[in-house]
């Protein structure tokens, strides 16, 4: 490999340059050696190049800091063939962006024939219970998306019709123009920068190269799915344009809201009412879960608002379809509202053998949450 000159030295400027007297010394040095003034002279290509990854770097703080203090033993900035000379003309527009900007409108001049696409991603939305993020669920969706052209192959072509250049640019898909000693280049508006034109249109595509049709597709939604997320299905979106590879399909995930479960990530919870005489003797009795039912034990003298947690018999965690969050069952207890007469009766001598009194504590309601669990 042959040893790099100093930028600063290429580009004619002190150590202490600012940015101005930089980009003041490309400008001057990339006029004198644009190729479209030297045309077939190695020595300005090269010169041209040199200058322009000399200011690629010096105007960019981050990458000349790092040049002034390891200089070219970093490596990584040199300019590879093609892709770098195409950084070069990046570099340049920045410059002359004003003069380009009017020529070029937004797009980068030539964009070469028939250049493939990649198609455009999709997005989908499917609706499961609860129920299926525990189990995973295999869904069918209809989706619409352009499909290349069955009949043309998606070339846009009738069988037998050819493309043929544009004879607007001459086939190169862009159109040239002289300013000063400027050729300047935009992109051809009749061929679309393709170069080439079809002879007689596909009649059932009328050129396009795809169609838009209705497909059905099988999805596998994993356990413990997280509502609203994406899943990605990898090359089920738009078909790409002159074979390009397809898009990717997005399917967000909506879980419908369950009647006795709310779910927090991997853990469920719900709430049952226990009769009072229940709450004071204790019992077993039996809760809902996810899978159907599960008993939990009430001890004793279980106060209302009291939390009881069931072990992994919360969701699956997604991507550990063994490993489970657990349940949480609060409790709530009935104070009946109708007594029938010997009920009454019954809990007013209750009331009198207890000699119940109304008891006051200092007790905030955050502590409270805090004890319960
Ligand atoms: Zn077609
Ligand atoms: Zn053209």
């Amino acid at each position: 490999m042959e040893t790099k000159r100093d930028y600063y030295e290429v580009l004619g400027v002190k150590r202490t340059a600012s940015v101005d007297e930089i980009k003041k010394a490309y400008r001057k040095l990339a006029m004198q050696y644009h190729p479209d003034r030297n045309p077939n002279d190695k020595t300005a290509e090269q010169k041209f190049k040199e200058a322009a990854e000399a200011y690629a770097i010096l105007s960019d703080p981050e990458k000349r800091a790092q040049y002034d203090q390891f200089g070219h033993s970093l490596g990584g900035y040199g300019f590879q063939g093609f892709e770098g000379f195409a950084d070069a003309f990046s570099g340049f527009g920045d410059i002359f962006g004003d003069l380009f900007e009017d020529f070029f409108g937004s797009g980068t001049g030539s964009r070469g024939r028939q250049r493939a696409r990649r198609g455009s991603d999709l997005e989908t939305a499917v609706e499961i219970t609860l129920e299926d993020v525990l189990t995973g669920k295999e869904e069918t969706l209809e989706i619409w998306r352009h499909e290349t052209c069955g009949e043309c192959k998606g070339s846009g072509a009738e069988a037998g019709s050819k493309r043929t250049p544009c004879q607007d640019c001459g086939g190169r898909g862009e159109l040239r123009m002289t300013q000063g000693f400027f050729t300047l280049r935009r992109t051809c508006p009749s061929c679309d920068g393709e170069g080439e034109k079809i002879e007689t249109l596909c009649s059932r595509c009328r050129g396009k190269g795809r169609i838009k049709q209705k497909r059905t597709l099988k999805v596998r939604i994993p356990p413990g799915m997280i509502a609203n997320s994406h899943l990605k299905i990898t090359g089920e979106g738009e078909s790409g344009e002159a074979a390009g590879p397809r898009g990717d399909l997005y399917v967000k995930v909506i879980v419908k809201s369950h009647p006795v479960f709310e779910r927090h990530d991997a853990d469920l919870y719900c709430e049952v009412t226990i009769p009072y005489t229940l709450a004071v003797f204790g019992g077993e009795i039996s809760v809902p879960t996810i899978d159907g039912k599960s008993s939990l034990k009430i001890p004793s003298g279980t106060p209302g608002g009291k939390i009881f947690k069931i072990k992994e018999m919360g969701l699956p965690v997604l991507g550990h379809s063994k490993m489970r969050g657990d349940q949480f069952v609060r409790i709530d207890i009935e104070i009946p509202t109708k007594l029938t007469d010997a009920e009454r009766k019954l809990l007013q001598e209750y009331a009198k053998c207890r000699g119940e009194k109304i008891q006051t504590r200092k007790k905030n309601f955050f502590d409270q949450i805090k004890d319960s669990f």
